[in-house]
């Protein structure tokens, strides 16, 4: 029992310490010094081409104080709302069929295909796709991505067989291009 408070408030220590991190880690003092400012950091953006006042600091989040506005513009960097970059990344990319590589992209066109498949917005660019009108020519819709309703299939194949016997070029020709056996004789 004992030990187990005492694990409790290690934990609690713990996750004090982690969030005052945190805190700390998103103040814009931390980006200008430990982003911004990091040689590191300064070395890799040379190694792109960006240097001296050839390229933007910005700073991208969910939420930020309005004290922070006036430092930021007296730095000259510039905030933007993790949730404006995502709208309009995805604006940018839906419907778009490019693959990225990058994580980010590549998750919110899952996301964009998952909310599609289940809205039913995927068929919305093209109806004639899935709206298929039975192969057998009886006219019917089938099920979604079918060519028959469930058994036209086989009529229609006995049609064509019979038809084929009688010697008719395009049954012939039709079971060909089906892959469907001629029928035996
Ligand atoms: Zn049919």
């Amino acid at each position: 029992m004992a030990n187990g408070v005492l694990r409790l408030l290690d934990l609690a220590q713990r996750h004090h310490q982690c969030v005052h991190e945190l805190l700390e880690r998103m103040t814009i003092g931390y980006f200008i010094e430990k982003k911004f400012g990091s040689p590191y950091v300064l070395e890799r953006l040379a190694e792109y081409g960006f240097e001296g006042d050839n390229y933007s600091r910005v700073i991208v989040a969910s939420d930020w104080q309005e004290d922070v506005e006036p430092i930021a513009a007296e730095e000259g960097i510039l905030l933007w709302s993790f949730y404006d970059v995502l709208n309009g990344l995805t604006r940018e990319l839906d419907g778009c069929s490019v693959y990225y590589d990058d994580d980010t992209c590549r998750t919110i066109q899952l996301m964009m295909k998952a909310r599609d498949a289940t809205s039913g917005k995927a068929t919305k660019k093209e109806p004639e796709a899935w709206l298929h009108t039975c192969e057998c020519g009886c006219g019917q819709v089938t099920t979604r991505g079918r060519k028959f309703k469930p058994g036209h299939d086989g009529i229609h194949k006995s049609n064509l067989f019979k038809l084929a016997r009688e010697g008719n070029k395009a049954a012939i020709q039709e079971l060909n291009d089906r892959n469907w056996p001629q029928p035996v004789k």
